[in-house]
């Protein structure tokens, strides 16, 4: 156990409360938005979420990978505070504000490209990657899209179609948008080499869809929900090789990896490529809605004025918090800590796949990391009823901890980078006493 405690449970979990609301929901709220974890939440500083009932937790979860700078970070909420006190929304197009030009003024000038480069600004994931293939259909004038089998690009109809796990997320709500290609993503532990990849690639170009007729490939360099999957480097270098070759664009989806996550400001550093096209939303903002597209000036600027927008993009506020992220990261050093904490959670984590038989694989990049839970570590039949469990363990125990993986059979680490090291410690005690409850 970790000297200095944080979790502190005074109830039941979830609490009395906690229930009740969530009972109140039942009634009122669609049954699709179902509760991954009925705790309703007070309030929340850095890595600790206190719910309705007084309980503290630690958060592993970040509203899934966009608190890298913690819940209610001082600087964000004075920051947002101040903008909302001067004006909440006018349209940028109508009435421009600075803090739009400026942030993107600061965030072109850290995004890993070579030459002019350009941003524009939304406010999902989703909408981000919508907007990334216009940018990329407009330039090349090309209509198809190749994504990779265990993607994540989110909901609307052409990210959802090239999301990739069929439950929850596609079945029954096509028919899907056209044009759209898959090919399987390299993944070392099932036995997709880097090789076999990029042979797959090469072949669809032949079997499935002309190089010509190909805007884009969308590559996450960690695939998050389809289980914290680095694309290795040579993959990524890879896929850069082919899209010169045949005048495609390489269009880098860093929503979860992005800001920091896996120790580089941007995931696809680590590769040494050069996207065309960056798309990026989560920790952006401390959990505001925003997105971005961010890329090469002469492909962001291939589309007519008024061919990307919406009433509510690049919200003014949500900007401001966004500027005082990348203050936060610069004050407090966010990108070194996140090796730091990864470092620390993966030999945790590889001490407990010695110890216990289902966690067939650790594998991630930087501070983010995930566990596989298999069955067997020959056959490495998925095991997604242990992750559920170790998760419902872990929140019994003051930790909350989220799933992933197209079989659902992961657990992943998106815990705040602001987490102390005693927090941490405290944090891996409990996920460690979660895994022998339910293995017990
Ligand atoms: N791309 C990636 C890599 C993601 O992880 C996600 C969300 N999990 C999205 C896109 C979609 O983002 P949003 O939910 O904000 O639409």
């Amino acid at each position: 156990m970790a000297a200095t405690r944080t979790i502190e449970l005074r109830t039941e979990i979830p609490g009395p409360r906690s229930r009740r609301i969530g009972e109140r929901k039942e009634a009122v709220v669609a049954e699709p938005l179902g509760l991954y974890l009925p705790v309703v939440i007070d309030h929340g500083r850095g890595a600790t979420v206190t719910d309705v009932d007084g309980n503290t937790f630690l958060d592993f979860t970040g509203g899934v990978g966009c608190l890298n700078v913690g819940h209610a970070h001082p600087r964000v909420v004075a920051a947002v505070q101040e903008q909302a006190a001067r004006f909440l929304h006018t349209d940028f197009t109508i009435v421009p504000y600075e803090v739009y030009v400026e942030y993107a003024e600061r965030l072109t000038g850290l995004a890993p490209f070579a030459g002019a480069t350009k941003a524009a600004f939304f406010n999902s994931g989703a909408e981000a990657v919508e907007n990334a293939l216009k940018f990329a259909r407009g330039y090349t004038g090309r209509p198809a899209v190749i994504g990779f089998e265990g993607a994540f690009h989110g909901r609307t109809l052409l990210a959802l179609s090239l999301t990739s796990k069929t439950h929850p997320y596609k079945a029954g709500l096509g028919p899907f948008a056209p044009e759209v290609y898959r090919v399987p993503f390299p993944n070392a532990y099932r036995g997709i080499g880097v090789r076999d990849a990029l042979q797959a690639l090469e072949r669809a170009l032949s079997t499935q869809v002309a190089a010509e007729t190909v805007a884009a490939i969308v590559v996450e360099p960690v695939q998050g929900e389809g289980g914290f999957l680095p694309a290795p480097r040579e993959f990524l270098q890879g896929l850069r090789g082919i899209c010169d070759r045949e005048g495609i664009l390489l269009v880098v989806d860093e929503v979860q990896t992005g800001f920091g996550r896996t120790g580089r400001m941007f995931a696809v550093e680590h590769a040494g490529v050069e996207p065309d096209l960056l798309t990026l939303a989560k920790s952006i903002a401390a959990g505001l809605p925003l997105s971005a597209v961010v890329g090469k000036a002469e492909i962001m600027d291939a589309l007519w004025d008024g061919a990307v927008g919406g009433t509510y993009v690049g919200n003014p506020v949500a900007l401001a918090a966004a500027a005082a992220v990348l203050d936060v990261f610069e004050d407090e050093g966010l990108v070194e800590r996140a090796r730091r904490i990864g470092e620390t959670i993966q030999a945790r984590m590889l001490a407990w796949q010695e110890r216990f038989e289902p966690i067939g694989d650790v594998r991630g990049l930087g501070a983010m990391l995930a566990v596989e839970y298999v069955e067997d570590r020959e056959t490495k039949e998925p095991a997604p009823r242990l992750a559920s469990r170790v998760a419902e363990e872990a929140a019994r125990r003051g930790l909350l901890l989220l799933k992933a993986g197209v079989y659902s059979n992961c657990n992943r680490v998106l815990c705040p980078l602001v987490i102390s090291d005693a927090e941490l410690e405290e944090a891996l005690d409990v996920w460690e006493e979660a895994l022998e409850a339910a293995l017990a």
